[in-house]
């Protein structure tokens, strides 16, 4: 469907073939080498995935390639390097992939999805969503017998046989590495996913390996369901280059290098999210500097986006980056039911939303906003048919006047069971009301997180001149110093959040920089 549908957008010819080099003029890129044919751009954006010089193990097996039945990319690693980007190695790996033919259900448990899914996009209407049949996925367990069989052939594992050299995500290990990590735990869980509607494949998540394939089928057949399954594909490891990313800017561009831009993957992320959101911000900022427009930017307190790129461009990562609520500091204010809000104006402002979704989103603002002052303005008093009505719900009738938001309070109460009281209340469609909810159970810790952004703001998005000279200022360390040369933060709450930056070191810059002014 997405193929049909790029292949079909007016503006964007699709061409297929091997990028091998990128065309370079100086320090500037011209354009890219494809199939043999030389193809010039302004901008160009880099998005190789896990094909920069990929390399997948299976056992003692090992092959080029950038993922299962597709050639790596050979040639552009070493254009980066020529343009002077430092290529570092990541790996990542995945599970054999399971026919569903083979898999005894009746030995697992069912995990049924969402009762009432949700679609990603606020303009999918909520009526006759999911549109296709739902499929309940099925959990099971590893258990001594498995971990015994992975133990006993650790050697012929790449990643334990010192064969993997690049560096894999802590947080999704290997059934190798859980074995060896978590040894005193008697069993891991398997969730067993189906791959679509009219496909035999089962992704059983939890178990990714880099084992010899008949390890694999061993060690898979201990686990209850799994005794006669069969493999569609061996699970493996992938080893492939990426660019330390705090060689980009806030734009994703490469820095010191004029039209190139990395996203996805080559920027030491992992995750499908993670790189979507990348390719969008690198090709919205691609676009306005091609237009001779100003950055695309949003702040920490705007967007998750925002979150991913500056710890990415700040910090770097020191392994494959995936992003976690728990890395917003404002994580309050970045819910998904107030993302058409929060964002709606930056999308009119680069042209990408029409004013027709923007007047949607207004008018389902205002109402939330109308509804939010109703609740707290409408006064419930405690009279005995008040009371009646409470008790009749198994509530704890109040015995002073509340109002309705001081009743959706408590935990029990919905705004849909606050009807009896409120008989002449508009309807409202279910997203606003579980941003009511949201917004009058949570208000008074969203207001002291939007009252600490207002603070923070100035000094955060106090801009620091490029071309800054850090050694003029005295009073860094050297560590700090060096720091901050190399990734030139943008601004001071950039800086600020730079490993090892001290609070002195961050009023010295401030104070420095105001100084100066924004060049
Ligand atoms: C085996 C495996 C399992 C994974 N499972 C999950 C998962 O369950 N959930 C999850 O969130 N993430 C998962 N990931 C991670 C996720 O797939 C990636 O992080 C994400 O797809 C990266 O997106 P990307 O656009 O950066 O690169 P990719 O999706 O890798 O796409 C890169 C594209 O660029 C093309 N390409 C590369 N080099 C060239 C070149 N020189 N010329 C022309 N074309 C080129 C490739 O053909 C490919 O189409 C998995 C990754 C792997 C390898």
């Amino acid at each position: 469907e997405m193929g049909r549908r790029l292949l079909s957008q007016e503006n964007l010819t699709v061409v297929e073939g091997e990028a091998t080099t990128l065309l370079a003029e100086d320090r500037r890129v011209v354009g890219a080498r494809v199939g043999g044919e030389e193809y010039l751009a302004r901008a160009s954006i880099v998005t190789a995935g896990t094909f920069l010089a990929g390399l997948m193990h299976v056992g003692s097996l090992r092959r080029a390639g950038g993922r299962e039945g597709d050639p790596a990319a050979i040639g552009l690693s070493d254009s980066l390097r020529s343009l002077g980007l430092e290529l570092r190695r990541f790996k990542t790996g995945t599970p054999a992939r399971l026919d569903v033919q083979t898999i005894d259900y009746e030995r697992t448990e069912p995990q049924p999805g969402d009762p009432e899914p949700r679609p990603f996009s606020f303009s999918t209407p909520r009526e006759g969503f999911p549109r296709l049949p739902q499929l309940a996925c099925a959990i099971t367990r590893t258990n001594g017998q498995t971990h015994e069989i992975i133990r006993q052939n650790l050697g012929r594992s790449p990643l334990y046989g010192g064969i993997i050299e690049g560096l894999g995500a802590r947080y999704c290990p290997s059934i190798e590495d859980k074995v060896v990590r978590f040894a005193h735990r008697e069993r891991h869980p398997v969730f067993l996913e189906r791959d679509g509607l009219d496909t035999p494949v089962v992704y059983p998540a939890g178990v990714s390996t880099s084992l010899p394939s008949e390890v694999q089928l061993s060690f898979l057949r201990t686990i209850p369901g799994l005794e006669r399954v069969e493999m569609l594909l061996p699970g493996y490891a992938i080893e492939y280059d990426y660019a330390p990313p705090t060689q980009v800017d806030r734009r994703l561009a490469v820095k010191g290098v004029e039209g190139l831009w990395l996203a996805g993957q080559v920027n030491g992320t992992s995750g499908y999210e993670e790189a979507a959101v990348q390719g969008f911000w690198a090709g919205v900022n691609a676009a306005l500097w091609v237009q001779g427009r100003a950055p695309f930017a949003l702040t920490r307190a705007e967007a998750m986006i925002a979150v991913l790129v500056d710890d990415l461009v700040t910090k770097g990562t020191e392994e494959p980056y995936r992003i976690f609520s728990s890395r917003a500091e404002h994580r309050l204010l970045l819910r998904e039911d107030n993302a058409d809000s929060r964002l709606v104006g930056h999308g009119v402002e680069i042209g990408l939303v029409g004013s027709e979704a923007a007047a949607r989103v207004g008018a389902k603002r205002r109402a939330i906003q109308g509804e939010l002052g109703r609740l707290e303005q409408a006064v419930v008093n405690p009279t005995a048919e008040v009371r009646e009505g409470f008790a009749a719900r198994g509530w704890t009738p109040p015995r002073m006047p509340a109002s309705l938001a001081a009743l959706l309070r408590r935990p029990e109460v919905s705004w849909e069971s606050l009807s009896f009281l409120d008989a002449g209340r508009q309807a409202l469609d279910r997203d606003a009301v579980e941003q009511i909810e949201t917004e009058v159970r949570y208000g008074g810790y969203i207001e002291r997180q939007e009252d600490w952004v207002a603070r923070a703001k100035g000094l955060d998005e106090l801009c620091i001149p490029p071309g800054f000279e850090y050694r003029a200022v005295r009073g860094f360390s050297r560590e700090v110093l060096e720091r901050l040369e190399r990734v030139r933060p943008a601004t001071i709450g950039q800086a600020s959040r730079l490993p090892g930056m001290t609070p002195a070191a961050v009023g010295l810059l401030a104070v420095q920089v105001r100084r100066r002014g924004c060049g």
